[in-house]
């Protein structure tokens, strides 16, 4: 099976062919056509099994099916990882499945200059790829919206826990519209990832690697 055949467009397929990816993954096998059916996905998958595009190529693919941004206020996108680390590296990524396209992907995480991450997302934004405490800074400043969100990711569920990101991860759930589409990526389930699932997903179906 290859990236067309799992219902990507030949535009996304060409630009991953580019990078160099012959085969999706086991992850992407199983996460990309469920995502692109719009349904809620809990993945328990470690780093390095791919699943940065397993969750990107198919919301890159239903955001250039309608590429209207709302205003510069707003993202449509909205991924969530625990470190800042992760942060740009998943940012990194996606900017490279998104090179051909219009879209925008911002990055924020703490630690850096909070001035210009607030510059660069006035600029519009796509794609939102932060860290939660960051994030609600920048809400708190009226410099993002999460009302506009249709695409939810919580990437490296059960280190957001570790870290003590819970209440933040909270917040946020009560900004982001009821009406979206929930991805949920851990590599270990515990009880808690569970009812952080049953939060915040509908409905969502399991692949596992
Ligand atoms: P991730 O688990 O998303 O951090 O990805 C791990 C690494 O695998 C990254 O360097 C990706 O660029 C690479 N990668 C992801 N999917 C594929 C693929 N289908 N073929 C080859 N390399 C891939």
């Amino acid at each position: 099976t290859n990236f067309l055949e799992l219902g990507l467009s030949q535009n996304i397929a060409a630009t991953v062919a580019g990078l160099g990816y012959d085969t999706p993954t086991p992850i992407q096998l199983k996460a990309i056509p469920i995502v692109l059916e719009g349904r809620d996905l809990i993945g328990l998958a470690q780093t390095g099994t791919g699943k940065t595009a397993a969750f990107g190529l198919p919301l890159i693919e239903m955001l250039l099916k309608n590429p209207t941004r709302p205003d510069n206020r707003t993202t449509r996108t909205l991924i969530l990882a625990p470190t800042r680390e992760l942060v740009n590296q998943i940012a990194d990524s996606l900017r490279s499945f998104i090179k051909k396209t219009p879209l925008r992907i911002n990055q924020v995480v703490g630690g850096a200059s909070i001035g210009k991450q607030q510059l660069q997302l006035e600029k519009g934004t796509d794609i939102l790829v932060a860290t939660p405490g960051r994030l609600l800074d920048l809400i708190s400043r009226n410099a993002i919206s999460l009302r506009a969100v249709t695409y939810l990711v919580l990437d490296e569920a059960d280190q957001m826990l570790d870290l003590g990101f819970i209440h933040d991860l909270r917040k946020i759930s009560k900004m982001v519209p009821a009406k979206r589409q929930t991805l949920l990526f851990s590599a270990t389930m515990p009880k808690t990832i569970a009812d952080l699932a049953a939060t915040f997903l509908h409905n969502p179906a399991k692949v596992e690697v």
